[in-house]
């Protein structure tokens, strides 16, 4: 069991953010460059934007830049919608690369100049032993590699060959160029690692311009010289790529000299942030796709109303470390709810309804001042309607309650919100038995939800006027995993929650949410914090729960269900 995260980490100060401060104290650099660096093989996730943050972040804050730069070198994988979505969710995110949009495949010419250099320095070599003998001979954690026979070729015969690979006479995997470091380092990424390799596919920028792509490592570093980054910051995985990340720069005439530093990566409980897996669980229907609110994707966070400041705000909390550990997603939520707490409108919905007539209300309808939101004066009120049946929350009706039950139940008074105390006189039952309706007296010196003797009620309860109420589908979301550590059995798939979606068909909302648009969450009272869906249209509302009001993590934990 990992041990997991919930407590807000000291956000000020990391040891980023110091080593940068010393590189400016020390004058080892003027100004600070950054760049996070996708590949554009899939969508972002809560992940990255964590590297987001600190990225662009760390140069907010020193009053540099931040480069975004598709890691383009793979063109199998890749794919323009990737390039889109990743630009979208970046900018949505609020972060602004302004004219520093760059791509590997920008240096494509130039770093095949560098490979050449290295040719011609004897670095590297043209090896055409077949991808198992390279494996083969590649050692293992305890076993030094084998050199390969093709190793000491002369520097006219790699050009040659070299030049022959780039102009396309050999077939995808009969030769790759390889860095000549040393079979025997104790660091697997310096026996004689991969720069480029055939591969004949269409890439989304180049065209068929190239059939050599260059490795992953052979291209980092030197786009991050060509475009003056000092920082290079990623995930810790990256971390035994580092000695051949300065190789390479000590062994190429580049422009600038960047230094790697590695952060520990995001890891959350019930969420898997692996662009492999999320990808899989698309194409096979998991999920609807990769916007898909139960998606830890930026684009699923925003189709379920999570603001974007929230997530800025949660990687502040979660702070920058150098050790791997796993964060609470409750942490998570408890941002999202912070935020929207401030920020959302209040309005009342009623998620599975229950009818009641006010037996002594006219047959007429009035209009009753509500507050759009508590935290925020500035927000003012809303007019919502009230009549002489109403819906209110099948749960807040018990016919015979337990002791510390104090809604709605035979005999009892509560206050409906903003209006008036009801008291309820009878349960209407249909031949099934089923309460269907519950009919109710109100106190009309009440109005506004007090009376004049000052008599208490326990209770107070959202509701919405029948013959105005909007129709709605909403949807709550549960968490996509059964389990905290989802995969910890080896298969991801098997962890998969077959309860993660739950429909409410018929749903009751007030009005005013006609209004409603996606991308603005609203607080439907005593419920949550909804979001309208991107499909939805007028005659089809559709809401998404982004949050519970409170932390359904903590029931979790303590061994129950979670409810999302
Ligand atoms: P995959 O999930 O397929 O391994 P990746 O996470 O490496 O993909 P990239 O597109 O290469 O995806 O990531 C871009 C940047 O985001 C990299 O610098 C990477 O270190 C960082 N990143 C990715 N996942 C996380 C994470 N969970 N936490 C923090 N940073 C991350
Ligand atoms: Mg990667």
């Amino acid at each position: 069991m990992v041990a997991v995260e919930t407590a807000v980490a000291d956000a000020g100060r990391d040891f980023i953010r110091d080593i940068i401060q010393d590189d400016l104290d020390a004058r080892r650099y003027t100004e600070v460059v950054t760049r996070f660096p996708p590949e554009p093989n899939g969508y972002l996730h809560i992940g990255h934007a964590k590297s987001i943050g600190v990225n662009f972040g760390v140069a907010q804050e020193f009053s540099g830049r931040c480069h975004l730069r598709f890691d383009d070198t793979n063109p199998t994988k890749e794919e323009q919608e990737y390039i889109d979505a990743i630009k979208r969710d970046v900018r949505w995110l609020g972060y602004d690369w302004g004219e520093h949009l760059h791509h590997a495949s920008d240096y494509f010419e130039q770093l095949y100049e560098w490979a050449e250099h290295l040719v011609r320095s004897g670095n590297a070599y043209v090896d055409d032993q077949s991808p198992a003998e390279m494996r083969a001979a590649r050692g293992t954690l305890t076993e030094p590699g084998r050199n390969s026979p093709y190793r000491d070729r002369s520097v006219g015969e790699n050009l040659d060959l070299l030049r022959r690979m780039r102009a396309g006479e050999f077939p995808n995997g009969a030769r790759v160029l390889r860095a000549k470091i040393d079979m025997a380092s104790g660091n697997i990424n310096l026996r004689d690692p991969v720069l480029y390799r055939i591969l004949h596919a269409a890439h989304p920028r180049t065209g068929k311009a190239w059939c050599i792509y260059p490795s992953y490592d052979f291209a980092h570093g030197q786009s991050d010289a060509i475009e003056g980054v000092t920082h290079s910051l990623c995930t810790l995985e990256f971390e035994d790529h580092r000695p051949l990340y300065d190789w390479l720069l000590e062994h190429l005439p580049v422009p600038s000299r960047p230094r790697q530093y590695e952060f520990a990566r995001l890891n959350l409980t019930y969420t898997v942030l692996s662009k492999r897996a999320l990808t899989e669980f698309v194409r096979q229907g998991h999920v609807t796709g990769w916007n898909d609110p139960r998606m830890p994707t930026l684009a699923g966070l925003r189709r379920r109303g999570v603001p974007p400041e929230a997530i800025r705000e949660f990687v502040r909390r979660i702070g920058v470390a150098k050790a791997n550990s796993t964060v609470d997603v409750g942490m998570f939520e408890h941002a999202v709810r912070d935020t929207l707490n401030r920020t959302a409108e209040r309005r009342m919905a009623v998620l599975r309804p229950l009818k009641v007539v006010i037996e002594n209300y006219p047959q007429t309808s009035e209009e009753i001042d509500a507050v759009n939101n508590p935290e925020d004066a500035v927000a003012g009120t809303r007019k919502v309607a009230f009549g002489r049946e109403l819906f209110i929350e099948r749960d807040d009706f018990m016919e015979s309650p337990p002791k510390k039950f104090y809604r709605l139940s035979p005999g009892r008074e509560v206050r409906l919100r903003y209006a008036y105390l009801v008291t309820c006189r009878e349960a209407v039952r249909n031949a099934a038995g089923e309460v269907i309706e519950l009919r109710c007296t109100y106190d009309p010196a009440s109005r506004g939800g007090s009376a004049p003797d000052g008599r208490k009620v326990q209770a107070t309860l959202h509701w919405v006027s029948a013959k105005d109420a909007l129709s709605a589908e909403v949807r709550l979301y549960h968490p996509l995993f059964t389990r905290p550590d989802p995969g910890a059995n080896g298969d991801v798939f098997a962890d998969l929650n077959p309860n993660s979606l739950e429909v409410l068909a018929d749903c009751r909302l007030e009005p005013a949410l006609a209004a409603a648009v996606p991308g603005k969450p609203v607080q439907f009272e005593r419920q949550g914090y909804f979001c309208l869906d991107s499909t939805a249209t007028p005659d089809r509302l559709v809401f998404n729960r982004t949050v519970g009001l409170r932390d359904s993590w903590a029931k979790v934990q303590a061994g129950g269900a979670p409810s999302g």
